[in-house]
C-alpha cells in the first residue's frame, strides 16, 4: 500500500470538479468568476507562485487578473487599488501576494480587502469566524491539508496532532481546523522546549516552519501521519521541513515534497474563489 498522500492527484480531481461547477455557474449567472492577484515588486518566488495560481485559474475557467505594482508603491496607492477591486462587482476574489515590501503595512492592507472577497482568509473577520466555528473563508494551505486527510480517510478525532509553526497563514488556522475535527492539538514554535519529544508523541505531525529537513526519524513516532508544509530554497534546490528518506520507513502516511501540500494550496484557492463568487452573485 502506498504511504503517499498524493496532493497532485487530489488537486487534479478537485480542479476537474471545480471546472464542471464553474461551467454550471457561468451558465446560470452569466458572470465569469474572477480572481484579482496583486503582486507588489518582483520577488522571483512570488512571481512563480502567482503564475501557478494564474495557470490553475485558467484550467478551471476562472478569470484571473494579475495586477503588477512597483516595489516602491506608496501605501495610499496600494489602498486605492484595493478599494477599486472591492468596488468592482466583476471581481469576486482578491489576493495580495505576500510578502509585500517592508514599507507597507500588510496587516492593515489585508484588512481593507472586502472580507467576502478575501480568498486567502487572512482578514480579521474570517479569522474570527474560523475561531468560532462559523462559516469562514479558510486559509488555503490548512484547508488543503484537511482535504487530504479527508480524502485518505485519516482518523483525526481523538488523535494527537502536533503542529510545528504558529503563523497566521498555516499553524494557527491549522490548529483551529484540527480542533474542529476533535483532534487533540499541540502547537510548537521556535521557543518550544523539548520540541523533538513533543513531535514524537504526534499521531499526526504537521511541519510548517521553513527549516530544511529538520524533521528526521528522531522526531517521528512509528506509524505517524506526517504532513510537510515547509518550503526552503537552498542553492536553487527546494526542501521541505521533513527529511522524507529518513522518515518514510516509520510513517503510515506522508506528503511528498513536491506534490503534497503545494498543489493542494492552489486547489483550495480555486475553491475559495468559487465560494466567494457564489456568495456574491447569488
Ligand atoms: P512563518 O510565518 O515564518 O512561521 C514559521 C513558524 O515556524 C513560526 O511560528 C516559527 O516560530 C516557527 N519556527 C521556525 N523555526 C523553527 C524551529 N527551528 N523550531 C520550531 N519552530 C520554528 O512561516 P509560514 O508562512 O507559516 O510558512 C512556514 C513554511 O511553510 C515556510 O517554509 C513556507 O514557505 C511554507 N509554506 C508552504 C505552503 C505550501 O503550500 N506548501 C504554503 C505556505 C507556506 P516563532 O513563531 O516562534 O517565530
Amino acid at each position: 500500500m502506498s504511504k503517499l498522500l498524493d496532493g497532485s492527484a487530489l488537486a487534479k480531481k478537485i480542479r476537474s470538479n471545480l471546472k464542471l461547477q464553474t461551467e454550471e455557474y457561468i451558465e446560470k449567472y452569466n458572470i465569469v468568476p474572477h480572481l484579482a492577484v496583486i503582486l507588489v515588486g518582483a520577488d522571483p518566488a512570488s512571481e512563480t507562485y502567482v503564475r501557478f495560481k494564474e495557470k490553475a485559474c485558467n484550467q478551471v475557467g476562472i478569470k484571473s487578473t494579475i495586477i503588477n505594482l512597483p516595489e516602491t508603491i506608496l501605501e495610499e496607492d496600494l489602498i486605492k487599488e484595493i478599494h477599486k477591486l472591492n468596488n468592482d462587482d466583476l471581481v469576486h476574489g482578491i489576493l495580495l501576494q505576500l510578502p509585500i515590501p517592508k514599507h507597507l503595512d500588510s496587516e492593515k492592507i489585508i484588512n481593507l480587502i472586502n472580507p467576502k472577497k478575501d480568498v486567502d482568509g487572512f482578514a480579521n473577520e474570517n479569522v474570527a469566524k474560523l475561531s468560532k466555528n462559523q462559516d469562514a473563508l479558510v486559509p488555503c494551505t490548512p484547508l488543503g491539508i484537511i482535504r487530504l486527510l479527508e480524502e485518505y480517510e485519516i482518523k483525526v478525532q481523538g488523535e494527537h496532532c502536533v503542529i510545528l509553526g504558529r503563523s497566521q497563514i498555516v499553524g494557527k488556522p491549522m490548529a483551529q481546523l484540527m480542533l474542529q475535527k476533535n483532534s487533540t492539538v499541540t502547537i510548537c514554535h521556535s521557543k518550544t522546549k523539548n520540541l523533538k519529544e513533543i513531535a514524537k508523541q504526534a499521531d499526526i505531525l504537521i511541519a510548517a516552519i521553513g527549516n530544511a529537513h529538520m524533521v528526521d526519524d528522531t522526531y517521528v513516532k512509528e506509524g505517524a501521519v506526517v504532513i510537510d508544509v515547509g518550503v526552503s530554497r537552498i542553492d536553487g534546490k527546494i526542501y521541505g521541513d521533513v527529511d522524507f528518506d529518513k522518515v518514510i520507513d516509520k510513517v503510515s502516511y506522508i506528503t511528498p515534497m513536491p506534490g503534497g501540500t503545494g498543489p493542494m494550496t492552489i486547489a483550495c484557492l480555486l475553491e475559495n474563489t468559487l465560494k466567494c463568487y457564489i456568495n456574491l452573485v447569488k
